[in-house]
């Protein structure tokens, strides 16, 4: 009951799958059909209980199909369209319009859209207008003719045709509920589907596939952010000293292992509010927002250090050691965040060319 309150509220965790509504609603309109046999038996208006035995058999047909998947759900749908409406215009005929049949005419209209939007292929083009204009042709017809034809039946007594006309009426409103809250719960499910892609994206667009650090774009984008320009930040740009001769003598994938392993070494020397990004192959940067420069070179330190007792395993087992020097640059120095960068870049060169494996 919860969960049937939660799809008609469009609040389903799932969209039931075409092919289990078109046989819950096949299942419904032959319980339906059943019932009607069985008031028009009782009314003793036979031609009507021929017709809805008829519709009953149609429809456990059409079940069936769905079943064993002979048919297109489209053939099945268009089948069950047509009886559906066949229906409304042999009841109007026989019973007249007071039962309220002439109502399945109205409501089945927007089950043209339900087909337009799962049927629709390549192959085959639905358009829910053709729905649409041949219920609205059979309803103002059968409205026309109505009124010059008498009904050929009566249940013999009015307060009658008022209860099948509720009856009908409430049929009717569970179509449309049906109809819309299938539709809705499609498009919403559809719709969160695309918000948790768009995110994994976004992420996938902010993130360095082999180390999972920031990217460079990312940090540009943390910098823009207005609270920073007004609280200062420091940076500190750092670069694996040798790295080349790592690839050479331990391979490129022995290489990409010192990458995470030093990426490993930032993220545990850093603030919680930092970022670490891989800001190229192997220089890495770290963005520290309201950070002195004095304490963004103790952090810097530390990094040195990390990567200085960090150990790798090489292919055939041995443990090899890597180093690192750093530049350490703030706020103060220049106007531009780029400059900032091209300032710590300098210090980063300085410290390669006095002999590597240090903070500048
Ligand atoms: P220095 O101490 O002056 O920085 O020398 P270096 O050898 O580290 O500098 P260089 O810029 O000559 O070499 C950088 C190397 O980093 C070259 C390149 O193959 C390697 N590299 C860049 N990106 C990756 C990567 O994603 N994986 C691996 N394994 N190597 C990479
Ligand atoms: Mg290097
Ligand atoms: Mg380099």
């Amino acid at each position: 009951m919860k969960k049937f309150w939660e799809y008609i509220s469009i609040r389903a965790e799932h969209a039931l799958p075409t092919k289990r509504v078109m046989s819950l609603a096949m299942i419904f309109l032959a319980g339906f059909h059943l019932f009607l046999l069985f008031i028009f038996l009782g009314f003793q208006i036979f031609p009507m209980a021929v017709v809805d035995l008829v519709c009953v058999l149609l429809y456990v047909y059409c079940y069936c199909q769905l079943q064993n998947e002979r048919k297109s759900l489209l053939f099945i749908f268009n089948l069950s369209y047509g009886a559906i409406l066949l229906h409304a215009v042999i009841a109007v005929f026989l019973i007249g319009t007071n039962s309220g049949f002439r109502l399945y005419l109205i409501a089945m209209m927007p089950l043209g859209y339900y087909a337009a939007y799962n049927f629709n292929s390549r192959k085959q083009a639905v358009n829910p207008m053709l729905y649409v204009m041949l219920s609205v042709m059979a309803f103002v017809i059968l409205q026309v003719i109505s009124s010059y034809i008498a009904p050929v039946y009566s249940y013999g007594n009015p307060m009658i045709d008022r209860v099948i006309f509720s009856i009908n009426y409430v049929v009717a409103v569970i179509f449309i509920v049906g109809f819309f809250s299938t539709l809705l719960n499609q498009i919403r499910i559809l719709e969160d589907l695309r918000e948790k892609q768009n995110k994994r994206l976004e992420n996938l667009s902010k993130t360095d596939a082999l180390t999972g650090l920031s990217n460079r774009w990312s940090v540009q984008e943390r910098y823009s952010q207005s609270e920073v320009l007004m609280e200062g930040y420091s940076l500190i740009l750092g670069d694996i000293d040798d790295f080349k001769a790592v690839n050479d003598t331990y391979g490129h994938n022995i290489g990409d292992e010192v990458l995470k392993g030093v990426a490993g070494a930032f993220k545990s020397a850093v603030r919680d509010g930092d970022t670490v990004c891989r800001w190229g192959g192997e220089e890495f940067l770290v963005f520290l927002p309201k950070c002195s420069k004095k304490d963004a070179r103790y952090t810097a330190q530390r990094i040195l250090e990390n990567v200085r007792k960090m150990k790798t395993k090489s292919e055939e087992g041995e443990f090899f050691k890597v180093t690192m020097t750093l530049g350490v640059a703030s706020y103060q120095e220049a106007e531009e965040f780029s400059e900032v960068v091209r300032i710590a870049d300098e210090r980063l060169y300085d410290g390669k060319q006095n002999g590597k494996n240090q903070v500048v």
